[in-house]
């Protein structure tokens, strides 16, 4: 017993060493990636459900690593959060959204809208500001254009930081958009506190919503909570166009998923949408 105890903890160890030793590499290659330009910002359609059209993008960051391949923000962006590294890759990012959606707007879609997201480490670091005003100046993107998602997490951070940040985007003529909306605290004072513009309702809640009568129920008083409050709403993780027509029913401003489109490149969104059938 005491010996394949003694084996249990060194192969525990041993895997500890294996983790601890890909995370680091994931680090170091990490460090890299925007200078070796192996970052690309990918983008999903959100629709417009009153008209049917194309309301918005998300920007969601892809890493084409050399050896590993196509590597998702799941396995990354917590790394870059623990290492700091998100700070600029989250610039990176911002930047090249800026400047492809004031392209698209200008050529294609002069009523797109941008969402971005921003990692609560972003807030910690004085300068997110003036980022984000040279993001938009040196794109000419109208401010009025971009939706900056956070988390809940960020908005039970009181530091005048923080604070600050978001009153100085909201002057800005930004739009705050709380992400994952109702997976994270209770506590609704925030929607009051902060200046908050949009609710985006998680997909855990839009998943089993035509079979779940608790998830329906949530569903239905977010758009509720939205639209008394005065915030647009938009669904995410709508894979089947039976939510899709339940949404609209419910009055949920726009959808966002699979059944719509998955995350693409620049490219690969104008291919598609491109002939101007709409989504
Ligand atoms: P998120 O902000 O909640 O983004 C939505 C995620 O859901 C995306 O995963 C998207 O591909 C996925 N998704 C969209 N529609 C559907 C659907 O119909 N069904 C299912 N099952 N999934 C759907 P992705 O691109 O892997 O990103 C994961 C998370 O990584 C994001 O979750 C966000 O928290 C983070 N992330 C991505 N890009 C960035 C970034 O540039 N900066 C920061 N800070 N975080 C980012
Ligand atoms: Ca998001
Ligand atoms: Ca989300
Ligand atoms: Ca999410």
């Amino acid at each position: 017993v005491k010996q394949r105890g003694r084996n249990d903890f060194e192969f525990f160890r041993n895997e500890m060493r294996v983790h601890i030793t890909t995370l680091l590499q994931l680090e170091r290659d990490l460090r890299h990636a925007v200078e070796r330009d192996e970052l690309e910002v990918f983008y999903q359609p959100q629709m417009d459900l009153r008209s049917g059209g194309l309301a918005a993008v998300e920007a969601l960051l892809r890493w084409h690593h050399p050896e590993r391949g196509l590597v998702l923000p799941g396995d990354f962006i917590p790394p870059a959060e623990d290492s700091r590294l998100i700070v600029p890759i989250g610039e990176w990012v911002l930047r090249a959204a800026c400047r492809q959606l004031a392209a698209w707007r200008a050529d294609r879609w002069p009523e797109l809208r941008l969402a971005v997201n921003l990692s609560p480490v972003q807030f910690q670091q004085a300068g997110l500001i003036d980022v984000v005003r040279s993001a938009l100046d040196e794109s000419g993107l109208d401010p009025k254009a971009l939706e900056l998602e956070v988390t809940e997490g960020l908005l039970m951070d009181n530091r005048d930081i923080t604070l600050q940040a978001l009153a100085d985007l909201k002057a800005m003529g930004i739009r705050l958009s709380i992400d994952d909306f109702g997976t994270g605290y209770s506590s609704l004072v925030y929607l009051k506190r902060f200046p908050v513009g949009q609710l985006k309702i998680d997909r855990s809640f839009v998943r089993d919503l035509l079979e779940d009568r608790g998830d329906a129920a949530i569903c239905e008083t977010i758009i509720a909570l939205a639209r008394h409050l005065d915030l647009e709403v938009v669904a995410e993780g709508v894979e089947r166009i039976e939510q899709l027509d339940w949404l609209r029913e419910a009055g949920c401003h726009r959808a966002q998923g699979y059944l719509l489109g998955r995350p693409m490149s620049a490219d690969a969104l104008e291919r598609r949408l491109s002939g101007g059938v709409g989504l």
